[in-house]
């Protein structure tokens, strides 16, 4: 007998058939200070979970749970989302540096990288060891079309690259990511970029770009910026300023730079923004401190350039003049692999100038450098603006040398710059890295610690939670979290990472939009009508920028069962609206209930369309016979 899947789904959905209040959780969290991620004010409150669903926020103290941990003292936040993650594939199954960050969610391929087929990158042999989605990479399309070569593509080219843009949107894709900066899609024009990362128009998705600088544009930082918005609005989608720093002639520019969001803002392109706790960085050797034009074919290509001496000569030069003009000098140079500063290579090869070093280390086949930029008064006001989500650049990798970002990123943050050095309250620094990042990427049931939400929680001590990652000692594991969940399952604890891997691939429907998390925003959904199904629905619900909860009357009927439907969130963005909460079923069963409209569905000729997820799995989905209206206000207008 093969069960079908109608069958199974029912099996499945039976073994939950009691109300919440009588149900047994699977595991409480007890007396914690619980930070929802919309900025509010921690709460001492508990938490109920049953399988990966956070069911019940509140005081449970009559109720009782499977397992149940006390969590007296500690802070309770939704997991910590990376959305710039660089994890090598042979640690996903491990990646004990991210855990112990207190991080759940990492979504892959910044920078344009990765494969072209994410599907396949996304389901390693060993499993997952935190949730992994990825955006598709511009760079990856263009290399494995164009190669390495400063040439332009023919139209027949641009098509294909069109076409990879599109299949790897359709396979999940949280973005089209991509790397200016880097060879070879740093030979790709403006508009050709445009061209083909249009494509994802409709998609309800983002464009977040490591902007060039180079000498073109001045060494500035706010050029590449300028390019990344522009990019992003011709191509219809958000544009994204990812890890984003001041560099060169742009340092000390911080209100110049945001000024350029307000006018995008005001145009109705809202510009995302995510940036790492540290002014220095850490890339390839060769990519950003040699000449571009002698990267103009490949590795092979410029180490022949190494061999002309009159080239040799040039690029010495070249790349002293962007070590000064870019990375603070060549005392803003760090060899990792060698743990000396280049200063001190150069004068240990016979006081040779910087350029030249730079040269004899690529042709050594040294692979990694740490770069100082801009300064730490613009990485700080970055922060303290609103609009960044805090990321990491950094992954999970067995590596024994590297940035102290891969292990301290996070509790960096929130150990010296929030507790220390005060930089912003406690529920504002994660709101940024929860909610934020979640809304940047087009997550709809993750970055919020609410009924209905799935279950990634990170727990910590605000008194200890502290990095001990340093230039000299970069994989020291970081200290102070607690506990990590991941979909309701153990992932960590007091440093102990649970024996299983329990993330899962994460994959974007085109119902889940890419947007600024509604910050200030008061927002309103009236909805109704019924799909061809016929799932029907009536609803109107109001959220104000500070309210808790989202106010207002639903009706929803699915499969002829009216559902009693108590949400937690309302979450909006230009005519796309999500709601997320608790739906009981007449017969007392209680599931995760999220609804996505569209008020426009641009891939549908702008007709409205509904998506009802149970437990996250699509239940109804279609064209909506009826209507939407969703409208946003700034607070106080
Ligand atoms: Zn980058």
């Amino acid at each position: 007998l093969v069960l079908g899947l109608p069958l199974i789904a029912l099996l499945i959905a039976g073994a939950r058939a009691e109300p919440v209040s009588s149900t047994r959780f699977d595991l409480i969290l007890r007396n914690g200070t619980v930070f929802d991620g919309s900025g509010r004010e921690g709460v001492r409150q508990d938490v109920g979970i049953i399988g990966d669903r956070i069911l019940a926020v509140g005081n449970l103290s009559g109720r009782q749970a499977t397992r149940e941990e006390d969590v007296s003292g500690l802070y309770v936040i939704p997991g910590i989302i990376n959305v710039h993650d660089h994890t090598v594939p042979e640690s996903l199954t491990r990646p004990e540096g991210l855990l112990t960050q207190g991080v759940t969610t990492a979504i892959a391929n910044p920078d344009g990288g990765g494969s072209v087929d994410i599907v396949k990158q996304l389901s390693p042999a060993g499993g997952l060891g935190l949730n992994y989605g990825a955006y598709i990479g511009f760079n990856a399309i263009w290399q494995s079309v164009v190669g390495n070569d400063d040439r332009r593509p023919s139209d027949a080219e641009i098509a294909r690259m069109r076409g990879l843009v599109t299949q790897g949107l359709e396979a999940g894709a949280f973005g089209i990511s991509s790397g200016l900066d880097y060879k070879p899609s740093f030979w790709a024009k403006t508009d050709e970029v445009i061209r083909i990362v249009e494509a994802g128009r409709g998609w309800h998705t983002g464009f977040p770009n490591h902007e060039r600088v180079y000498p073109g544009n001045g060494y500035s930082s706010l050029a590449g910026i300028t390019e990344t918005i522009e990019i992003g609005k011709a191509a219809g989608l958000m544009p994204v300023v990812t890890h984003m720093n001041l560099q060169g002639a742009s340092a000390g520019k911080v209100s110049q730079l945001f000024a350029m969001f307000d006018r995008s803002r005001s145009q109705g392109v809202p510009v995302g923004a995510d940036a790492l706790p540290y002014a220095f960085g850490t890339t390839a050797l060769d990519q950003l401190l040699i000449p571009n034009w002698a990267q103009d074919g490949g590795r092979e290509a410029m180490l022949a350039r190494f061999k002309v001496p009159a080239l040799r000569k040039r690029i010495a030069a070249e790349s002293s003049e962007i070590m000064d003009r870019r990375w603070n000098g060549p005392g803003g140079v760090y060899l990792d692999q060698l743990k000396q500063p280049l200063p001190q290579v150069m004068k240990d090869m016979g006081d040779i100038d910087a350029g030249e070093a730079v040269i004899r280390l690529v042709e050594q086949g040294l692979s990694r450098v740490i770069l100082y930029y801009g300064t730490e008064s613009d990485m700080l006001d970055i922060l303290r603006n609103p609009l960044t989500a805090l990321s990491c650049d950094c992954g999970a990798r067995n590596w024994t040398f590297g940035h102290p970002r891969q292990w301290g990123s996070y509790p960096h943050f929130l150990g010296r710059l929030v507790r220390e050095q005060k930089l912003m309250p406690w529920k504002e620094a994660v709101r940024r890295m929860t909610a934020v990042p979640a809304a940047m990427v087009g997550l709809t049931e993750r970055g919020y610690l609410m009924p209905g939400m799935i279950a990634d929680i990170t727990i910590f001590d605000p008194n200890t939670i502290s990095d001990r990652a340093t230039i000299e000692q970069p994989t020291l594991p970081s200290v102070g979290v607690r506990l990590v969940l991941i979909n309701g399952k153990l992932a960590l604890k007091d440093a102990e990472r649970a024996p299983v891997p329990v993330g899962m691939r994460m994959i974007r429907s085109r119902h889940e939009a890419s947007r600024p998390m509604d910050f200030r925003v008061d927002r309103h959904l009236d909805l109704s009508g019924r799909l061809p199904d016929g799932t029907s629905v009536a609803l109107t619900l109001g959220q104000g920028a500070d309210a808790e909860r989202p106010k207002g009357k639903v009706s929803l009927r699915l499969a002829g069962a009216p559902i009693a439907f108590t949400p937690s969130i309302l979450q909006t963005a230009d005519r796309w609206a999500s709601v997320t909460g608790i739906g009981r079923w007449p017969d007392g069963r209680v599931e995760a209930l999220t609804l996505l409209v569209e008020q426009a569905d641009p891939l549908d000729q702008g007709h409205p369309h509904l998506t009802v997820l149970i437990d996250g799995a699509v239940r109804a989905d279609g064209g909506l016979q009826g209507r939407v209206g969703i409208t946003r206000t700034p607070a106080g207008k």
